[in-house]
């Protein structure tokens, strides 16, 4: 995220919650003018807005700012264009009780669930109606239907999202049970200082007393061998009491590579289901019910250019929304389309829409855990080879390059070679679903990056 999108997102979530005159007094023209080693620098028009900031939002900015980025340390505050003139942050006049609490920021100590995600506020439709039925499922009977659930799917389209709802609802009807939801990088680090303090029975003992344990994103364990036997053992202990394994990744099991197979396997015990992209009429749908949430609406005009528009992440629609309303806020009136195309040029026209030769070479290099050079060398390796030639239908069909082209970019073919590897790829196409699927998630990667 740049500066801009990450106090747009800051911003966004603070003008939920206080009143527009407030908003407008404290937060009009703020912005990040600087990050760095952890610590961002807020600057801000005068030095009552300072002093309000920090006595009075800095908590709340700052577990905003938290959520999005663990790494994030503290923040200071600063007068104008003067960055260099650093002030200290914390000199409180006003004390620790006075900072604002916003209840859907209270991320559960126990559970690590965020509130904010439940299944009242999950749109479904066609692209995740199988996810969401099995959700469902398992929120109602955790252990006894599918187990693992394993969820996988592109960038910002409500994994996380419905992962957590299960574990909310979970403890609405099961107060009783121990619900943990973690990245699988939080797993990791959990592993790895474990190993390192010598403290390996206790974390293996404070994950068997979970009921529902809920992993996000276990693509990361690729490659990570001490963590992958961990986690075996953690789900085998588990899978064996009949306790319930909820899973997500960017695509599914046998995708990813450098899984241990005994892993792999016991991923695809269970129940798998995609979320695909949403369709218009259900990205129109979520534009609407963020809108409601929000307390506030536009003409469907806009929500049409914007879904029109914005097509493979929801994450980004939320975005969009939310510069919408910020400028509705900032100027008293709903902006109209002229407004909204300028609001929201540099997410619709963003670099990261435009797929290049080096973003899908990178991508697919990538999805496969090969390196870039691996794809232009002359191997004839099967796993070598079907990326390569996945590489250049992409750059065919996403980008219209010549074959000549398309040789020369992957390594100096001779342009028959591109000819054959489109050709081989249309044809395995009609028959091979899995090809299908992981060229999808390729591409969501190539245009959400
Ligand atoms: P992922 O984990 O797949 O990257 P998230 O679950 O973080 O995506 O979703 C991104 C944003 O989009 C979140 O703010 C989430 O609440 C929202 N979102 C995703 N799917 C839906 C949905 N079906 N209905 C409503 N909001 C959604
Ligand atoms: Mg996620």
């Amino acid at each position: 995220m740049t500066n801009e999108e990450l106090w747009q997102a800051v911003l966004a979530q603070i003008q939920l919650n206080i009143s527009s005159a407030n908003f407008a007094t404290w937060f009009k023209s703020t912005k990040i003018s600087s990050q760095k080693e952890g610590k961002i620098l807020v600057s801000v028009p005068n030095s009552f807005a300072k002093e309000w900031l920090e006595n009075k939002y800095n908590k709340i900015i700052f577990k905003i700012l938290h959520s999005l980025d663990e790494d994030l340390k503290g923040i200071e505050y600063t007068i104008g264009k003067n960055e260099l003139k650093v002030y200290k942050r914390q000199t409180a006049t006003l004390s620790e009780a006075d900072q604002l609490e916003f209840p859907e920021f209270k991320i559960n100590q126990e559970t690590n669930l965020n509130p904010r995600y439940t299944f009242e506020n999950f749109i479904v439709g066609p692209f995740n109606e199988l996810p969401h039925a099995a959700a469902l499922a398992v929120a109602k009977s955790p252990g006894l239907v599918y187990n693992p659930l394993f969820i996988y799917g592109g960038v910002g389209l409500g994994k996380t999202h419905v992962l957590q709802a299960i574990g909310n609802e979970v403890i609405k009807n099961f107060p009783d049970k121990k619900v943990r939801y973690m990245s699988s990088e939080k797993f990791t680090a959990g592993v790895i200082s474990s190993i390192k303090n010598q403290e390996m029975e206790a974390f293996k003992l404070k994950f068997r007393a979970i009921d529902v344990l809920i992993i996000d994103d276990v693509q990361f364990l690729a490659g990570k061998e001490k963590t992958q036997e961990e986690f075996f053992h953690t789900f085998n202990a588990l899978y064996e009491k009949n306790k319930q394994i909820i899973l997500s990744s960017d695509r599914p099991p046998k995708a990813i590579p450098a899984l241990a197979e005994r892993l792999r396997s016991r991923f695809e015990g269970g129940m798998i289901a995609d979320i695909s992209i949403p369709d218009l009429e259900t990205r129109i749908a979520i534009l609407k019910q963020k809108s409601a949430e929000r307390r506030t609406e536009f003409p469907d005009e806009i929500y049409n250019y914007i879904a029109s528009n914005i097509q493979r992440n929801i994450r980004e629609l939320e975005g969009a929304l939310n510069r919408l309303i910020i400028f509705q806020k900032l100027n008293n009136r709903t902006p109209d389309i002229e407004n909204v195309k300028t609001l929201l040029k540099n997410i619709i026209l963003s670099p990261a829409k435009i797929a290049t030769p080096k973003k899908i070479i990178q991508a697919v290099a990538e999805f496969y855990d090969l390196k870039e050079r691996d794809l232009m060398a002359a191997s004839r390796k099967k796993e070598i080879v079907t990326p390569r030639q996945i590489a250049m239908f992409l750059l065919r069909t996403e980008l219209k390059s010549s074959y000549p082209f398309i040789g020369r970019r992957l390594g100096g073919k001779d342009h028959t070679t591109a000819i054959y590897a489109y050709e081989k790829i249309v044809k395995d196409l009609e028959k091979n679903k899995k090809l299908e699927e992981e060229i999808d998630l390729i591409k969501q990667r190539v245009f959400s990056s």
